[in-house]
């Protein structure tokens, strides 16, 4: 006596991507991106899962880390986008979050706060995303100001993210890893020391295709759920295990004659008579709108596709090929044999968009 729609958890392909993770870059520390609820499938749910494995976690807020360390996650916390005012400082102090600092004014507010104790700090460079951290010199003399810093732990972490990690082809990210690098050299000689600088660069994609982007740390997220960040096919993508199936059921079918029409605004018409099923699952559950006809679900194993619109509640599909399908029939929508990149490229979106706005009115179940 439900609502049949729920995205299901799996916790065994959570913890097969990790390991996946750990084969592609045996020698490094991993921060698992729990960040826009654990990019839908739950951030508490997948924290606890991960909190043995992985050395730390990554989210964009004090609030997300606050989510999770009250749910019993014990491992160190970093703060992708720092703080956004002074007062978090000592929150983050006290609950052992991380900062990541990318700009001035936050490192002058982590050097004037007054703390319970020192803070672990990573320090952001932009290398050409242009988008957050320190340039060249800049970064040079933040990185000196929290080194002298009492509110701040030895071991700063050297930090860069990538514009295109996902394209395969296209030389940027060597750029980037080059003048990273260059940061980095010139550091070591500021310092005048010869300690080694620990350094994270790494996102899923950079993980799966550019070997030298794997550093101390890395920072996988999107592939621990089981999806290839990946733009062009590649069959690392084939490792990863979809780690959510989103489901729902079929709750009424319909004949209806060549030449009718289905869903609002009429969109889809029958080129022969056909079989429609309608199912419990619409935009307000997570669905995209933009989704086109045509798009696949799957029922019994087959693909049946999308026919017209996508109602708020409801999706009508087209199951006239299909034998056997009867009301009460699961329909999967994305997930084992079905990705949800799939369902993205035929809404014109990404799977990161799909999985990190999923709504709460969907519930997520936890299955082994
Ligand atoms: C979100 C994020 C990641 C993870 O990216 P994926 O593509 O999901 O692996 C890594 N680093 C930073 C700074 C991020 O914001």
């Amino acid at each position: 006596m439900a609502r049949p729609t729920k995205a299901l958890i799996s916790k065994s392909a959570i913890i097969h991507n990790f390991n996946v993770v750990q084969q592609f870059a045996p020698h490094s520390k991993n921060l698992a991106i729990v960040k826009a609820n654990a990019y839908g499938h739950g951030s508490i749910v997948v924290a606890n899962i991960l909190n043995p494995l992985v050395n730390a976690f990554g989210v964009s807020c004090i609030e997300e880390a606050l989510e999770i360390r009250n749910a019993g996650v014990d491992k160190p916390i970093l703060l992708l986008e720092g703080v956004f005012s002074k007062d978090e400082i000592a929150v983050a102090a006290d609950n052992d979050f991380w900062i990541m600092i990318s700009n001035q004014l936050q490192s002058k507010w982590l050097v004037e706060s007054r703390i319970s104790k020192a803070i672990n700090v990573w320090l952001k460079v932009d290398t050409g995303m242009h988008r957050l951290g320190l340039m060249n010199e800049e970064a040079i003399k933040v990185y000196a100001e929290l080194n002298n810093s009492n509110n701040v732990n030895e071991g700063i972490v050297l930090a860069t993210h990538f514009s295109s990690a996902d394209e395969q082809d296209y030389q940027d990210t060597k750029i980037q890893i080059q003048k990273f690098k260059q940061v980095q050299s010139s550091l070591i000689n500021h310092l005048n020391s010869d300690a080694k600088i620990q350094c994270s660069v790494a996102n899923s994609a950079a993980i799966m295709a550019w070997p030298d982007s794997r550093l101390e740390w890395n920072r996988p997220g999107f592939m621990l759920y089981g999806n290839s960040p990946l733009l062009s096919e590649s069959n690392y993508a084939d490792k990863l295990k979809p780690a959510m199936t989103m489901q729902s059921e079929i709750i009424s079918i319909r004949s209806i004659e060549k030449g009718e029409s289905v869903g609002y605004n009429k969109v889809w018409t029958a080129e022969r008579q056909s079989k429609i099923a309608t199912v419990a699952i619409g935009y307000g559950d997570g669905y995209p709108q933009s989704a086109k006809s045509g798009t696949p679900t799957l029922v019994n194993g087959v693909i049946a596709p999308l026919a017209g619109k996508v109602s708020m509640d409801m999706i009508t599909i087209d199951v006239t090929d299909i034998s056997n399908v009867s009301v009460g029939a699961t329909v999967i929508l994305w997930g084992e044999g079905l990705s949800v990149n799939e369902v993205a490229k035929c809404s014109n979106t990404s799977g990161y968009e799909i999985l990190a706005r999923l709504p709460n009115r969907t519930p997520t179940v936890l299955v082994e």
